[in-house]
């Protein structure tokens, strides 16, 4: 949960109340400077990473999670100001029990609110299986096979729907988190991967428009908006890798702030030195033609039981 400020600080911008202390920047800001911070952010990060959004279709990844509707908000503040931009949400039902639920009616409340329109799908409807099934006996896995198949599931529920990008609602923890688990797994292909997804070449296009604002801050924001109540955590979050990476960024994000940010920038700079020259883009998977670093992409090979066997109820 965000840290608000002491009660007596004041904005940095300004002599209100503040809400939040920036720790990476050392300022105190209001709820108004914050929002406008963040807003600025969404729009630089866009510029940087080189997407214009006028005259495209985005398909927006909703969850109905905080990261996500904060996501949706931004681009409908864009989307309104921006020429020809249009906005589809869709949401990906992975079929977990006890979480899910209330996240899809947040979901459907937040597209009804901003009049967008939203489509849905369950995995059991796109994989024959809920995430729940698949994963039985083998939790500790669910998050990197929930992983593998969501990205597939809105490909596909993204081109359907005629969209010529996908924005999904990385924050700078989740950036940050990432990085680290790929050094921990030693998987130099992900390493030297740009993470930023600005440009899909012969595939859809991809961007993380939140990729530079910190969980807090995101979290905040919606709730100054007015965006979302509390939800429930999915149950499978803690097991996985992600959850030990999260605990040891921000035990040193606490002691030398802005840390998140410089493992972000330190892998965008990395990824720009090896693009084109260590790493080779990726090829087209042969059976489903989705992108895939080898022959086949990871989603074809959980749906025909090469990765992620177990062995399953009678
Ligand atoms: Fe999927 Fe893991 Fe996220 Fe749960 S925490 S929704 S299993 S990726
Ligand atoms: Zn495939």
């Amino acid at each position: 949960m965000p840290v608000p400020a002491r009660d007596r600080a004041t904005c940095s911008r300004c002599r209100k109340a503040a809400v939040y202390l920036q720790r990476a920047t050392g300022r105190h800001l209001c709820a108004g400077h914050l929002g406008e911070e963040v807003e600025a952010r969404v729009r630089n990060t866009l510029a940087d990473d080189g997407i214009s959004l006028a005259g495209s279709r985005v398909a927006v990844a909703l969850s109905g999670g905080k990261d996500s509707t904060v996501l949706l908000s931004l681009l409908h503040g864009i989307a309104r100001e921006t020429r020809d931009l249009d906005l589809v949400a869709v949401t990906v039902d992975e079929g977990i029990s006890g979480y899910r639920e209330e996240t899809l009616r947040a979901a459907a409340a937040v597209t009804a609110r901003f009049r967008i329109p939203h489509r849905t799908a369950s995995f059991a409807e796109l994989f024959g299986e809920s995430l729940d099934r698949r994963v039985e006996g083998q939790e500790s896995r669910a998050c990197s096979l929930c992983g593998i198949l969501r990205r597939k599931a809105l490909a596909v529920l993204a081109r359907e729907e005629g969209a010529d990008r996908i924005a999904t609602g990385h924050n700078l923890d989740d950036e940050a988190q990432s990085v680290l688990m790929n050094w921990l797994r030693g998987d130099r292909d992900r390493i030297l991967r740009d993470p930023r997804h600005h440009d899909g070449g012969e595939f859809m296009g991809r961007c993380k428009p939140l990729r530079r604002i910190p969980e807090k801050e995101v979290a905040l924001y919606g709730m100054i908006r007015g965006l979302f109540s509390p939800m429930p955590e999915c149950p499978y979050r803690q097991t996985a890798l992600r959850g030990e990476a999260r605990a040891m960024l921000n035990a040193v994000e606490q002691r030398y702030p802005g840390t998140l940010e410089r493992v972000v920038e330190g892998q965008c700079r990395l990824a720009r030195m090896a693009a084109g020259r260590i790493l080779s883009p990726p090829g087209r998977c042969e059976r489903c033609g989705d992108p895939a670093s080898g022959r086949i992409c990871q989603a074809c090979r959980v749906l025909e039981g090469e990765l992620f066997r177990t062995a399953r109820r009678p």
